[in-house]
């Protein structure tokens, strides 16, 4: 069983691209997204038990903190990233699937090594790998019937892009009813922009109290193994996003 990120096949519709994974073999297809609602959930509790907490999504923004900026290690986001988030949620339904996440980047590769997480995910492709198996298959992406998404919000569909996270987040929070909690978050992209704001924060110079930080510029739609990298990437996922549930609770209970 596969997850799929979004929005990277030419001239196909992402439905097209879920039909031609189950006609490789697999038994079934979830949005990545839908465990990016799960984070969103969860992330938002932790940061309002906190009050200060750094995104756990993108593990080269996770290594960098705890390698260089050690001081702050302990606010990263405890929470699984959406791929293994999702897939926990999957195999506890059943435990004899084998999850496979395919998306842009190769440092999730890294993360399915990592001993949280891989108990839940076993393999992690991407994009580009994922084209190479349809080609090997000769599976015809052009000639396949639109399969079903699996119904993220659009907050989880925007995890995708720079900025996608601070605004479920800040979702999160509405939807908890918490208009106490003060968020002042901060989305970098980059690592250059990374190290900066998080110098600044770790030397009280800027007041965050949430950082989300994303190594690739533009978010995961600028990832290493993206096949296109062209701004419409982001007017696409706003497009898909658009097409989600308009809250983030709502979403999580229609996996079957
Ligand atoms: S921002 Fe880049 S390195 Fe980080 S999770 Fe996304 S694709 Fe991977």
């Amino acid at each position: 069983m596969p997850q799929v990120s979004q929005g990277q096949f030419e001239n196909v519709r992402l439905t097209q691209v879920v039909s031609g994974i189950l006609e490789l073999g697999f038994s079934s297809v979830i949005e990545a997204a839908k465990g990016a609602d799960m984070v969103a959930i969860d992330e938002s509790d932790e940061l309002l038990e906190k009050g200060f907490l750094t995104s756990s999504c993108c593990p080269a923004f996770v290594r960098y903190i705890q390698v260089h900026k050690p001081s702050i290690a302990d606010h990263v986001s405890h929470n699984l990233s959406p791929q293994a988030a999702i897939a926990r949620f999957i195999k506890q339904k059943d435990p004899e699937l084998h999850l496979v996440f395919v998306g842009p980047c190769i440092a999730k590769k890294m993360e399915c090594q990592l001993p949280e997480v891989n108990k839940y995910v076993d393999v992690a492709l991407t994009f580009e790998e994922l084209l190479a198996m349809f080609a090997a298959q000769e599976v015809d992406l052009a000639a396949q019937p639109d399969g079903l998404l699996s119904g993220a919000s659009y907050f989880g569909r925007i995890f995708a892009r720079c900025g996608g996270l601070s605004e479920a987040v800040a979702q999160a929070i509405k939807e908890k009813g918490r208009d106490d909690f003060m968020l002042r978050p901060v989305a970098v992209d980059g690592m250059e922009a990374v190290k900066d704001v998080v110098a600044k924060v770790v030397s009280k110079k800027a007041d965050f109290n949430f950082i989300e930080g994303m190594a690739c510029l533009g978010g995961c739609i600028g990832g290493p193994a993206m096949i296109n990298h062209e701004m419409r990437d982001k007017m696409m996922v706003e497009k898909l996003a658009r097409t989600g549930h308009s809250t983030i609770n709502g979403s999580l209970n229609d996996i079957d």
